[in-house]
């Protein structure tokens, strides 16, 4: 397919965007396409939309930032006050009260796990939690399998009608790192939507939910080469839809020749080590997030396997020797290279 000039197209809308959320008086006069990039949920955060009205824009880019540092301040495991860190301190040791939100978002965490044959699991962090990959620092295999028997979707006790979760042992720790950038981003497209935006993609780092299409035509979002952070190992084109890349570049270290990167297998406690990415589309950015992250630790096989069985899912994966493979639904029109 063709290649849309993206770089241009960005670097003009970037000049428009710093106009219209710096200086209230300088935005452009008339419906136009603007964008903004920030820093939130310790990632990069992209919105580019069509505004027909320069309020409109403000609006809703403002609403959009909003909401993603109103999850991050709740379910960052980074932040000490945040509602997350408050239940992994104390849901081991008693029944914690949840919020309607965290009631869904946890539910819908532990239906990706069983989806997922406990590949995407959320206590993947009762291990993750010991690596850190700033500093470049693991476990020891003995701590790293001690902290492994906290390991378990099922250990996290969530009572839905009362409102409640417990942690049936010890150890146990949740993070939803591999799910909420998804859920940000489809409740960002909400707002807009709301707001009344009808052509829109909003990216929180691998994760991007788009809103109709791009005036005309389809977006186009490209997959990075994992190996190569200024190329792409290909296109696609998307409208209403959502798509998650989990990359095995994202956050790691190397040591001893290994690279420890932030997908951890429930299995080992270790780095899952059968592909370098993989790329989800479907209906929903919570779901294609938390499979995107699920399927990188099943591997191309088995993950393929579990695409084809969905239905309203497609694949892309680039495994550990830098092959291609794609889900049936994407060959040939959409996987063009
Ligand atoms: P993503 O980039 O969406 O694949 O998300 C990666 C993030 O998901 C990591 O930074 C962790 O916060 C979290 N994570 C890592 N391993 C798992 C796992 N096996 N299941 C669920 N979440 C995970
Ligand atoms: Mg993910």
């Amino acid at each position: 397919m063709k290649a849309m000039n993206f770089a241009r197209f960005r670097g003009l809308a970037g000049t428009a965007l710093l106009l219209a959320v710096l200086s209230l008086t300088a935005a452009p006069a008339r419906a136009d396409w603007v964008s903004a990039d920030a820093a939130i949920m310790g990632t990069a955060i992209h919105i580019e939309l069509w505004q027909d009205s320069p309020q409109q824009g403000r609006e809703a880019i403002a609403a959009v930032f909003d909401e993603m540092h109103r999850i991050d301040a709740r379910m960052s495991t980074w932040k000490e006050d945040s509602i997350l860190s408050d239940v992994n301190r104390r849901a081991a040791t008693e029944t914690v009260e949840l919020d309607d939100e965290f009631v869904e978002l946890i539910g819908r965490a532990l239906a990706m796990s069983r989806m997922t044959g406990g590949a995407f699991d959320i206590t993947y962090a009762s291990v993750g939690r010991l690596y850190d990959y700033r500093a470049g620092s693991k476990p020891d295999d003995g701590h790293r399998e001690a902290a492994l028997d906290a390991v378990d979707y099922r250990y996290v006790e969530l009572d839905s009608v009362a409102r409640t979760v417990h942690y049936a042992r010890q150890g146990v720790h949740i993070d939803l790192g591999g799910i909420a950038k998804g859920y940000a981003v489809e409740n960002a497209a909400e707002i807009l939507r709301n707001l009344g935006v009808r052509h829109a993609i909003v990216t929180a780092g691998g994760d991007s939910r788009i809103v109709g299409d791009r005036r005309g035509r389809p977006w186009t979002v490209g997959i990075r080469d994992p190996r190569n952070p200024n190329g792409l190992a290909t296109r696609v084109p998307l409208q209403d839809e959502a798509v998650s890349t989990s990359g095995d570049y994202e956050r790691f270290f190397e040591a001893d020749g290994e690279r420890f990167h932030h997908i951890i297998h429930p299995d080992t406690g270790r780095s899952a080590d059968q592909v370098r990415s993989v790329t989800i589309i479907g209906a929903d950015a919570t779901e294609t997030d938390a499979l995107s992250t699920g399927v990188f630790v099943l591997g191309p096989q088995r993950g393929l396997e579990l695409i084809e069985a969905l239905e309203d899912f497609e694949a892309i994966i680039v495994d550990a020797d830098g092959r291609m493979h794609y889900s049936s639904g994407l060959m040939p029109a959409q996987a063009a290279r």
